[in-house]
């Protein structure tokens, strides 16, 4: 992650100035976690945004890896994107099931930003880190993929853990997930 945050820095594509911090191409914003929980909590119907455009964002991120880094495969895609969720703060990810044949990953992510300050909750919280998974999958698998996330420390679980797939596959293994959170 170090590494990345130095490369990024050398090669001049990790700006702050002027009341603005660049990575690559894009304009980042530091915020407090508890603006996006306060979010979650107050307006539970806001996680279908908070999917949908950290999902949208994670693609478009994406792609800027891809031209700045000139990138060539994937699995090098796969690590800068996890670095960047590493070096952002949003928590320790790993991935632990790459089937690039079958378009499968499953992630987990251990002190997780988003539960953490979010606190107890019945169900899964990150939104957002399903969001960015989903997107970084979607390219880097070239298909649309979506994310659940079948284990939150939110819900009592020692990490969250997250499947991206295609809707097909999720909507045959996780029907009550995929509705709860993808199909809303
Ligand atoms: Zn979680």
């Amino acid at each position: 992650m170090f590494e990345f945050a130095k490369k990024l820095l050398f090669t001049g594509q990790f700006k702050m100035e002027k009341g603005s911090l660049t990575i690559l191409t894009h304009r980042f914003m530091i915020i407090p976690v508890k603006v996006i929980t306060s979010i979650t909590k107050n307006a539970p119907e806001a996680k279908k945004y908070l999917y949908y455009g950290a999902k949208e964002g994670g693609v478009d991120f994406a792609e800027a890896l891809i031209k700045s880094f000139k990138l060539d495969s994937v699995q090098k895609l796969e690590e800068l994107l996890i670095n960047t969720f590493n070096l952002g703060g949003w928590g320790d990810l790993e991935i632990v099931k790459n089937d690039m044949q079958n378009k499968l990953a499953i992630f987990r992510i251990k002190n997780s930003a988003m539960a953490l300050e979010y606190g107890k909750s019945s169900e899964a919280v990150c939104h957002t880190n399903r969001g960015f998974l989903a997107g970084g999958a979607s390219r880097v698998y070239g298909a649309d993929m979506d994310c659940i996330e079948t284990k939150c420390i939110s819900a009592g679980d020692t990490v969250c853990e997250f499947i991206t797939a295609n809707k097909d596959y999720l909507s045959g293994n996780f029907p009550d997930l995929l509705k709860k959170q993808v199909l809303l």
